[in-house]
Protein backbone atom coordinates (compact mmCIF):
# COMPACT_ATOMS: atom_id res chain seq x y z
CA UNK A 1 0.00 0.00 0.00
CA UNK A 2 2.78 2.82 0.91
CA UNK A 3 4.66 1.42 -2.41
CA UNK A 4 1.54 1.84 -4.57
CA UNK A 5 1.11 5.45 -2.76
CA UNK A 6 4.60 6.43 -3.89
CA UNK A 7 4.54 5.13 -7.18
CA UNK A 8 1.48 7.23 -8.10
CA UNK A 9 3.20 10.36 -6.13
CA UNK A 10 6.33 9.91 -8.38
CA UNK A 11 4.37 9.01 -11.34
CA UNK A 12 2.31 12.93 -10.33
CA UNK A 13 5.81 14.40 -9.83
CA UNK A 14 6.70 13.34 -13.54
CA UNK A 15 3.91 14.29 -15.06
CA UNK A 16 4.56 17.76 -13.27
CA UNK A 17 8.17 18.32 -13.95
CA UNK A 18 7.86 17.05 -17.45
CA UNK A 19 5.06 19.94 -18.02
CA UNK A 20 7.16 22.23 -16.03
CA UNK A 21 10.20 21.36 -18.37
CA UNK A 22 8.52 21.55 -21.54
CA UNK A 23 7.41 25.12 -21.13
CA UNK A 24 11.31 26.28 -19.77
CA UNK A 25 15.07 24.65 -20.59
CA UNK A 26 16.63 22.51 -18.09
CA UNK A 27 19.70 25.54 -18.28
CA UNK A 28 19.98 27.93 -15.33
CA UNK A 29 17.11 25.46 -13.52
CA UNK A 30 19.29 24.92 -9.80
CA UNK A 31 18.79 21.69 -7.80
CA UNK A 32 16.66 23.52 -4.95
CA UNK A 33 13.86 24.64 -8.09
CA UNK A 34 13.96 21.30 -9.25
CA UNK A 35 13.89 19.32 -6.07
CA UNK A 36 11.38 21.37 -4.59
CA UNK A 37 9.20 20.23 -8.53
CA UNK A 38 10.10 16.35 -7.10
CA UNK A 39 9.08 16.60 -3.33
CA UNK A 40 11.76 16.87 -0.28
CA UNK A 41 14.54 14.53 -0.63
CA UNK A 42 15.72 12.87 2.52
CA UNK A 43 18.78 12.37 1.16
CA UNK A 44 20.01 15.98 0.68
CA UNK A 45 19.03 16.55 4.72
CA UNK A 46 21.78 16.84 7.47
CA UNK A 47 21.58 14.79 10.57
CA UNK A 48 20.36 17.63 12.51
CA UNK A 49 17.44 18.56 9.76
CA UNK A 50 16.27 14.96 9.55
CA UNK A 51 16.13 14.81 13.40
CA UNK A 52 14.06 18.52 13.24
CA UNK A 53 11.92 16.79 10.32
CA UNK A 54 11.34 13.94 12.73
CA UNK A 55 10.19 15.59 15.36
CA UNK A 56 7.95 18.23 13.89
CA UNK A 57 5.93 14.94 12.65
CA UNK A 58 5.35 13.91 15.86
CA UNK A 59 8.30 11.27 15.73
CA UNK A 60 10.81 9.95 18.54
CA UNK A 61 13.94 11.76 17.30
CA UNK A 62 16.36 8.91 17.37
CA UNK A 63 14.44 7.51 14.84
CA UNK A 64 16.28 10.11 12.51
CA UNK A 65 19.32 7.97 13.06
CA UNK A 66 17.48 4.99 11.20
CA UNK A 67 17.23 7.29 8.34
CA UNK A 68 20.27 9.04 7.83
CA UNK A 69 21.89 5.35 8.10
CA UNK A 70 19.51 3.34 6.17
CA UNK A 71 20.37 6.59 3.20
CA UNK A 72 23.61 7.02 3.45
CA UNK A 73 25.17 3.00 4.77
CA UNK A 74 22.55 1.09 3.49
CA UNK A 75 21.95 2.79 0.36
CA UNK A 76 18.55 2.71 0.75
CA UNK A 77 16.36 4.85 -1.53
CA UNK A 78 12.86 3.89 -1.35
CA UNK A 79 11.09 5.26 2.15
CA UNK A 80 9.09 1.63 2.60
CA UNK A 81 12.81 0.32 2.79
CA UNK A 82 13.35 1.55 6.13
CA UNK A 83 12.16 -1.04 7.90
CA UNK A 84 12.73 0.30 11.19
CA UNK A 85 10.21 2.94 11.16
CA UNK A 86 6.76 2.30 11.49
CA UNK A 87 4.32 1.55 8.63
CA UNK A 88 2.18 4.71 9.55
CA UNK A 89 5.59 7.15 10.00
CA UNK A 90 6.57 5.57 6.52
CA UNK A 91 3.19 6.35 5.09
CA UNK A 92 3.41 9.91 6.72
CA UNK A 93 6.69 10.65 5.37
CA UNK A 94 5.11 9.80 1.59
CA UNK A 95 2.49 11.57 1.63
CA UNK A 96 4.51 15.00 2.75
CA UNK A 97 6.32 14.81 -0.20
CA UNK A 98 9.55 13.32 1.27
CA UNK A 99 11.27 11.07 -1.08
CA UNK A 100 14.76 9.72 -1.75
CA UNK A 101 16.88 10.61 -4.58
CA UNK A 102 18.96 7.92 -6.72
CA UNK A 103 21.45 8.96 -9.40
CA UNK A 104 21.91 6.41 -12.52
CA UNK A 105 24.63 4.50 -13.18
CA UNK A 106 24.81 4.94 -17.31
CA UNK A 107 28.53 3.41 -17.32
CA UNK A 108 31.44 2.50 -15.91
CA UNK A 109 34.58 2.55 -17.40
CA UNK A 110 38.07 0.64 -15.76
CA UNK A 111 41.62 1.44 -16.99
CA UNK A 112 44.57 -1.11 -16.91
CA UNK A 113 45.57 1.09 -13.91
CA UNK A 114 42.50 0.47 -12.10
CA UNK A 115 41.31 3.64 -11.59
CA UNK A 116 37.36 3.70 -12.62
CA UNK A 117 35.30 6.45 -14.03
CA UNK A 118 31.65 6.37 -13.46
CA UNK A 119 28.99 8.18 -15.58
CA UNK A 120 26.20 9.18 -13.86
CA UNK A 121 22.73 10.54 -14.82
CA UNK A 122 20.96 12.91 -12.43
CA UNK A 123 16.74 13.05 -12.45
CA UNK A 124 16.77 15.75 -14.95
CA UNK A 125 19.28 14.25 -17.52
CA UNK A 126 22.25 16.07 -16.61
CA UNK A 127 25.04 14.08 -16.67
CA UNK A 128 27.80 14.32 -14.50
CA UNK A 129 31.07 11.76 -14.05
CA UNK A 130 33.40 10.48 -11.16
CA UNK A 131 36.09 9.26 -10.81
CA UNK A 132 37.86 6.70 -8.31
CA UNK A 133 41.97 6.16 -7.70
CA UNK A 134 43.55 3.24 -5.95
CA UNK A 135 46.17 4.39 -4.16
CA UNK A 136 47.81 1.39 -1.81
CA UNK A 137 45.36 1.53 0.83
CA UNK A 138 43.42 4.68 0.00
CA UNK A 139 40.73 4.65 -2.34
CA UNK A 140 39.90 8.26 -3.06
CA UNK A 141 36.98 9.76 -5.08
CA UNK A 142 36.87 12.77 -7.18
CA UNK A 143 32.93 14.09 -6.60
CA UNK A 144 31.52 16.48 -9.05
CA UNK A 145 29.48 19.84 -7.90
CA UNK A 146 27.96 21.19 -10.76
CA UNK A 147 26.75 19.66 -14.14
CA UNK A 148 29.31 21.99 -16.69
CA UNK A 149 31.37 24.39 -15.73
CA UNK A 150 31.45 28.12 -16.57
CA UNK A 151 35.50 28.71 -15.19
CA UNK A 152 36.83 28.58 -19.05
CA UNK A 153 39.86 26.93 -17.66
CA UNK A 154 41.89 26.89 -20.98
CA UNK A 155 43.42 23.34 -20.34
CA UNK A 156 40.58 22.19 -18.98
CA UNK A 157 37.81 19.49 -20.98
CA UNK A 158 34.83 20.07 -18.72
CA UNK A 159 35.10 23.80 -19.05
CA UNK A 160 34.09 23.19 -22.04
CA UNK A 161 30.72 22.18 -21.34
CA UNK A 162 28.24 24.94 -20.75
CA UNK A 163 27.22 25.20 -17.19
CA UNK A 164 23.61 23.56 -16.45
CA UNK A 165 23.57 23.52 -12.95
CA UNK A 166 24.61 23.07 -9.33
CA UNK A 167 24.42 19.90 -7.98
CA UNK A 168 22.33 19.52 -4.36
CA UNK A 169 24.34 17.96 -1.77
CA UNK A 170 22.32 14.19 -1.52
CA UNK A 171 23.65 14.46 -5.61
CA UNK A 172 27.32 14.68 -4.52
CA UNK A 173 26.66 12.50 -1.46
CA UNK A 174 25.28 9.99 -3.56
CA UNK A 175 28.33 9.36 -6.12
CA UNK A 176 29.85 8.18 -2.44
CA UNK A 177 27.06 5.98 -1.43
CA UNK A 178 26.89 4.66 -5.06
CA UNK A 179 30.94 4.22 -5.77
CA UNK A 180 31.40 2.53 -2.33
CA UNK A 181 28.20 -0.32 -2.79
CA UNK A 182 30.28 -0.61 -6.16
CA UNK A 183 33.96 -0.81 -5.03
CA UNK A 184 34.35 -0.88 -1.59
CA UNK A 185 35.24 1.85 0.80
CA UNK A 186 35.69 5.48 -0.10
CA UNK A 187 37.94 6.64 2.42
CA UNK A 188 39.61 10.33 0.82
CA UNK A 189 37.07 12.64 -1.19
CA UNK A 190 38.12 15.58 -3.28
CA UNK A 191 35.91 17.78 -4.28
CA UNK A 192 37.86 17.83 -7.82
CA UNK A 193 35.43 16.80 -10.59
CA UNK A 194 33.56 18.38 -12.73
CA UNK A 195 32.73 22.23 -11.38
CA UNK A 196 34.22 25.05 -9.16
CA UNK A 197 32.87 23.70 -6.00
CA UNK A 198 32.91 27.16 -3.79
CA UNK A 199 30.63 28.58 -6.63
CA UNK A 200 27.73 25.76 -5.41
CA UNK A 201 29.08 26.46 -1.93
CA UNK A 202 26.15 26.00 0.36
CA UNK A 203 25.37 22.14 -1.26
CA UNK A 204 29.06 21.61 -0.84
CA UNK A 205 29.59 22.83 2.65
CA UNK A 206 26.49 20.70 3.50
CA UNK A 207 27.22 17.95 1.83
CA UNK A 208 30.54 17.59 3.78
CA UNK A 209 28.85 17.84 7.04
CA UNK A 210 26.60 14.42 5.47
CA UNK A 211 29.36 12.83 4.24
CA UNK A 212 31.88 13.34 7.67
CA UNK A 213 28.88 12.49 9.99
CA UNK A 214 29.60 9.43 12.37
CA UNK A 215 26.13 7.79 11.53
CA UNK A 216 26.79 7.90 7.88
CA UNK A 217 29.98 7.61 5.81
CA UNK A 218 32.23 9.44 8.86
CA UNK A 219 34.77 10.31 6.27
CA UNK A 220 37.51 12.00 8.24
CA UNK A 221 37.41 15.89 7.65
CA UNK A 222 41.29 15.71 6.82
CA UNK A 223 40.84 13.11 4.46
CA UNK A 224 38.51 15.60 2.51
CA UNK A 225 39.50 18.44 0.58
CA UNK A 226 38.20 20.88 -1.97
CA UNK A 227 39.74 21.92 -4.58
CA UNK A 228 38.81 25.71 -6.21
CA UNK A 229 40.57 27.34 -9.07
CA UNK A 230 41.05 30.40 -7.10
CA UNK A 231 36.96 32.38 -5.53
CA UNK A 232 38.94 34.37 -2.88
CA UNK A 233 35.46 35.49 -1.02
CA UNK A 234 34.08 31.93 -0.70
CA UNK A 235 37.92 30.74 0.51
CA UNK A 236 37.37 33.45 3.28
CA UNK A 237 34.06 32.01 3.92
CA UNK A 238 35.02 28.50 4.38
CA UNK A 239 37.71 29.64 6.73
CA UNK A 240 35.25 30.63 9.27
CA UNK A 241 32.94 27.57 9.11
CA UNK A 242 32.60 24.98 11.69
CA UNK A 243 34.30 21.99 9.43
CA UNK A 244 37.69 23.08 7.64
CA UNK A 245 38.26 20.27 5.20
CA UNK A 246 41.85 20.46 3.19
CA UNK A 247 42.07 23.26 0.86
CA UNK A 248 43.55 23.06 -2.82
CA UNK A 249 44.13 25.57 -5.14
CA UNK A 250 44.49 24.89 -9.09
CA UNK A 251 47.75 27.37 -9.28
CA UNK A 252 48.83 26.52 -12.90
CA UNK A 253 50.78 29.95 -13.37
CA UNK A 254 53.05 32.02 -11.07
CA UNK A 255 52.31 35.44 -12.61
CA UNK A 256 49.10 37.24 -13.45
CA UNK A 257 49.63 37.66 -17.26
CA UNK A 258 49.34 34.11 -17.36
CA UNK A 259 47.21 32.96 -15.40
CA UNK A 260 44.53 35.32 -16.35
CA UNK A 261 45.52 33.97 -20.16
CA UNK A 262 44.39 30.55 -19.03
CA UNK A 263 42.11 30.74 -15.95
CA UNK A 264 39.96 33.98 -16.85
CA UNK A 265 39.06 33.78 -12.72
CA UNK A 266 42.08 35.16 -12.38
CA UNK A 267 40.99 38.71 -13.70
CA UNK A 268 38.75 38.78 -11.28
CA UNK A 269 40.64 37.73 -8.24
CA UNK A 270 44.17 37.95 -8.97
CA UNK A 271 47.64 36.25 -7.82
CA UNK A 272 47.87 38.68 -4.39
CA UNK A 273 44.51 38.54 -3.41
CA UNK A 274 44.52 34.63 -3.35
CA UNK A 275 47.40 34.34 -1.69
CA UNK A 276 46.32 36.80 0.52
CA UNK A 277 42.96 34.38 0.78
CA UNK A 278 44.98 31.36 1.28
CA UNK A 279 47.63 32.39 3.91
CA UNK A 280 44.15 33.56 5.83
CA UNK A 281 43.27 30.01 5.60
CA UNK A 282 45.99 28.71 6.83
CA UNK A 283 45.84 30.86 9.80
CA UNK A 284 42.63 30.01 10.84
CA UNK A 285 42.57 26.71 10.10
CA UNK A 286 46.58 25.14 11.28
CA UNK A 287 46.30 22.92 7.79
CA UNK A 288 48.79 22.85 5.04
CA UNK A 289 47.63 23.96 1.47
CA UNK A 290 48.17 21.86 -1.74
CA UNK A 291 48.96 24.02 -4.82
CA UNK A 292 47.93 22.07 -8.31
CA UNK A 293 50.34 22.93 -11.11
CA UNK A 294 49.68 21.21 -14.32
CA UNK A 295 52.69 21.80 -16.29
CA UNK A 296 52.02 22.72 -20.39
CA UNK A 297 54.98 22.64 -22.51
CA UNK A 298 56.62 25.86 -23.09
CA UNK A 299 54.01 27.68 -21.13
CA UNK A 300 54.73 27.44 -17.71
CA UNK A 301 57.82 24.88 -17.09
CA UNK A 302 60.48 26.82 -17.42
CA UNK A 303 63.16 27.51 -14.87
CA UNK A 304 61.97 31.32 -14.59
CA UNK A 305 58.28 30.09 -14.05
CA UNK A 306 59.86 28.01 -10.96
CA UNK A 307 61.58 30.88 -9.41
CA UNK A 308 58.64 32.39 -9.83
CA UNK A 309 56.67 30.13 -7.96
CA UNK A 310 58.80 29.91 -4.87
CA UNK A 311 58.95 33.19 -4.39
CA UNK A 312 54.64 33.29 -4.35
CA UNK A 313 54.70 30.36 -1.88
CA UNK A 314 57.84 30.79 -0.14
CA UNK A 315 55.07 32.00 3.49
CA UNK A 316 53.02 29.29 3.08
CA UNK A 317 53.22 25.79 4.25
CA UNK A 318 52.30 24.30 1.38
CA UNK A 319 52.93 21.73 -0.81
CA UNK A 320 53.03 21.43 -4.77
CA UNK A 321 51.63 18.69 -7.05
CA UNK A 322 52.46 19.20 -10.36
CA UNK A 323 50.24 17.38 -12.65
CA UNK A 324 51.12 16.18 -16.05
CA UNK A 325 48.67 17.94 -18.60
CA UNK A 326 45.98 15.53 -20.06
CA UNK A 327 44.91 16.53 -23.83
CA UNK A 328 41.90 16.30 -24.42
CA UNK A 329 40.01 17.03 -28.24
CA UNK A 330 39.77 20.51 -27.49
CA UNK A 331 43.50 21.11 -25.55
CA UNK A 332 45.82 23.32 -28.43
CA UNK A 333 48.32 22.88 -25.39
CA UNK A 334 51.36 19.90 -25.03
CA UNK A 335 52.16 18.36 -21.76
CA UNK A 336 56.10 19.49 -20.34
CA UNK A 337 57.32 15.85 -20.42
CA UNK A 338 58.55 13.82 -17.52
CA UNK A 339 61.71 15.05 -17.55
CA UNK A 340 60.55 18.85 -17.65
CA UNK A 341 58.58 18.03 -14.95
CA UNK A 342 61.47 16.40 -13.24
CA UNK A 343 63.61 19.06 -13.28
CA UNK A 344 61.33 21.70 -12.60
CA UNK A 345 60.24 19.24 -9.25
CA UNK A 346 63.94 19.70 -8.29
CA UNK A 347 63.61 23.18 -7.90
CA UNK A 348 61.04 23.20 -6.05
CA UNK A 349 62.12 21.13 -3.45
CA UNK A 350 65.88 22.19 -3.40
CA UNK A 351 63.99 25.48 -2.44
CA UNK A 352 62.23 23.12 0.36
CA UNK A 353 59.22 23.00 -0.98
CA UNK A 354 57.63 19.27 -0.82
CA UNK A 355 56.63 18.72 -4.28
CA UNK A 356 55.22 15.65 -5.78
CA UNK A 357 54.59 14.90 -9.64
CA UNK A 358 51.38 13.25 -10.67
CA UNK A 359 51.44 11.62 -13.83
CA UNK A 360 47.91 10.60 -15.24
CA UNK A 361 46.09 7.87 -13.93
CA UNK A 362 43.12 6.97 -16.13
CA UNK A 363 44.69 7.77 -19.12
CA UNK A 364 43.17 5.09 -21.15
CA UNK A 365 40.04 6.35 -19.82
CA UNK A 366 39.96 9.75 -20.43
CA UNK A 367 39.45 9.66 -16.47
CA UNK A 368 42.37 12.70 -15.17
CA UNK A 369 42.42 15.80 -14.11
CA UNK A 370 40.49 18.73 -16.37
CA UNK A 371 39.64 15.73 -18.76
CA UNK A 372 36.13 14.77 -17.65
CA UNK A 373 33.59 14.95 -20.17
CA UNK A 374 36.31 14.45 -22.60
CA UNK A 375 34.41 11.67 -24.10
CA UNK A 376 31.00 13.79 -24.84
CA UNK A 377 33.51 16.61 -25.86
CA UNK A 378 35.03 13.99 -28.35
CA UNK A 379 31.59 12.75 -29.55
CA UNK A 380 30.19 16.20 -30.07
CA UNK A 381 33.12 17.29 -32.05
CA UNK A 382 32.70 14.11 -34.39
CA UNK A 383 29.43 15.38 -34.96
CA UNK A 384 29.95 18.66 -36.02
CA UNK A 385 28.59 19.90 -32.86
CA UNK A 386 30.92 22.25 -30.27
CA UNK A 387 29.93 19.66 -27.50
CA UNK A 388 27.69 22.47 -25.90
S1 LIG B 1 39.62 23.34 -14.04
FE1 LIG B 1 37.84 23.23 -12.65
S2 LIG B 1 37.14 25.36 -12.54
FE2 LIG B 1 38.45 25.26 -14.35
S3 LIG B 1 37.04 24.81 -16.06
FE3 LIG B 1 37.80 22.83 -15.29
S4 LIG B 1 36.23 22.15 -13.83
FE4 LIG B 1 35.93 24.35 -14.16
Amino acid sequence: MIQHDIISKNISHIILISSYLIGQSTSGLNSDRLSSLMGIDLKDKTFNELEKIVVELGQQKYLAGYIFQFIHVKDVSEIPDITPLSKVFRTRLAERDYFISKIKTLEKQVDKDKTAKYLFELHDNEKIESVLLHDGRRNTLCVSTQAGCNMNCEFCATGKIKFKRNLSAGEIADQVITVEADAGKITNLVYMGMGEPLLNYENVIKSVEILNHKEGKNIGIRHITISTCGIVPMIEKLADEELHPRLAISLNAPEDALRSRIMPINNKYPLDKLIKAVQNYQNKTDQRVTFEYVMIKDLNDSARHAQMLIKLVRNISCNINLIELNPHPACIYKGSGSAAMKKFASMLNEANIETVIRFRMGREINAACGQLGADWLKKAKDSGSNGK
